[in-house]
């Protein structure tokens, strides 16, 4: 088969490396980073900048399809890519999902529901509009573009703190959002092809610990009707994106029952990593298939299973955590990025663990995911101690 090309190169783009190598086609990443996970699994690495038009020239040369990792690929190089080569999802969905602005703008227009927000932009003297629509105190500013694991992000707990919070992100373009009462936050993965096929992956049900991933539960907890309502939304808006590749939404279900959609992400999504071991088809492989046009896989759950997050603060100094405890369960299947430095925060793998046979829930799973999570956090908190 044809090469394809992926910008990005982090361990969503790894995965989809891999997937698209075990069906067979050769994948070129461009990445400026020399130790990019994706990197250094790929056909050949683009070591160089996303705009760097050499790069860029040989993607389009060389790829049949070019697809992404990574949303924040500059604008300009994604219009050049457009023009040339066949680039899966398009701007316009690249374009929408890098810009909260641009993102809370679009899903109003089509529909969708979303948390109080109004735009507080650079260079204007801000304020906060209390009329119809506008944000409700406590709220939190993100900057519209860049942020991710929660950076980019300043909690509010009312209107006056509202110049100091924007001197405090570099007095960037951001929204200014409702803080909203969480009763689950969800996400959905949807591929679709360039002929309108779709296919949304079961819902999963998302803790965060301080604005990063920690836990993914499947099934979620909650009812049919909200269940199939975000379901529905997420095709809804890859449908009026006219997207082709696998999108992420992200839910907020509030106490209040509304479901709103948090941000959509135009990649695999960590949330999705479930699908690894307990789906009839990976979010990866998934996205071979939506971007190179073959039949979408049924995107069915097989087990019920919890996926927990490994970061860099669960490396004790100079050591590799003991997988030993992790292995030694059965049930838990590790996954590990082979990321040299282990930072604070930096995701550096996952577990997944699987239901046993007559498990109806992923209660089981997420307890034994949890527990295995404090198990390695303790032996860093007594390593140091
Ligand atoms: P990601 O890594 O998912 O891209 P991000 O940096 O874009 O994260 P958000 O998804 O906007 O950040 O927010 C991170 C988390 O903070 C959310 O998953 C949620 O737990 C919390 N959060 C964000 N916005 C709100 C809100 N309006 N109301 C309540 N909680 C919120
Ligand atoms: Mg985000
Ligand atoms: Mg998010």
């Amino acid at each position: 088969p044809a090469t394809l090309g992926l910008l990005g190169g982090g361990q969503l783009g790894r995965y989809f490396v891999e997937a698209a190598q075990g069906m067979g086609y050769p994948v070129w990443v461009l990445d400026p980073d020399p130790a990019s996970p994706a990197g250094r699994v790929a056909a050949r690495h683009l070591c160089q900048a996303f705009d760097d038009p050499d790069a860029l020239q040989a993607l389009a040369g060389a790829c049949a399809v070019i697809t992404t990792e990574f949303e924040n690929i500059p604008r300009p190089a994604v219009e050049w890519l457009d023009a040339r080569a066949c680039l899966r999802p398009g701007p316009r969905a690249l374009s929408i999902a890098q810009d909260r602005l641009e993102e809370k703008a679009f899903l109003g227009e089509i529909g969708v529901a979303v948390a109080p927000w109004q735009a507080v932009l650079a260079g204007q003297t801000p304020e906060v509009r209390m009329d119809a629509g506008g944000p409700a105190f406590p709220a939190i500013l993100k900057t519209a573009r860049l942020g991710y694991d929660g950076k980019g992000q300043v909690r509010l707990a009312q209107a006056g703190e509202l110049p100091a919070a924007h001197a405090e992100l570099g007095l960037v373009d951001c929204v200014l959002e409702a803080q909203v009462e969480l009763e689950r936050e969800l996400s959905v993965l949807v591929a679709r092809t360039a002929d309108g096929a779709n296919e949304a992956f079961p819902v999963a049900e998302n803790t965060h610990h301080e604005g990063i991933l920690h836990l993914t539960r499947v099934p979620a907890r909650v009812g049919d009707e909200p269940r199939e309502r975000a379901t529905a939304i997420a095709r809804h808006i890859a449908e009026q994106l006219d997207y082709q590749g696998l999108l992420a939404v992200e839910f907020f279900l509030t106490v209040a029952g509304e479901l709103l959609v948090n941000e959509i992400a135009p990649r695999p999504h960590n949330s999705g990593h479930y699908t690894q071991d307990a789906c009839t088809v990976s979010q990866f492989e998934q996205q071979v298939r939506a971007v190179c046009g073959l039949g979408l896989a049924p995107a069915l759950l097989t087990t019920p299973v919890a996926m927990v997050n490994l970061l860099g603060d669960l490396w004790p100094a100079a050591a590799e955590p003991d997988w030993q405890g992790v292995l030694a369960a059965g049930r838990a299947r590790l996954h590990l990025y082979g990321k040299a430095e282990a930072r604070s925060g930096r995701k550096m793998g996952h577990i997944n663990v699987l239901g046993l046979p007559g498990e109806d829930d992923a209660g089981a799973a997420a307890s034994t995911a949890e527990a295995l999570w404090q198990g390695l956090a303790e032996a860093v908190d007594g390593g140091v101690a």
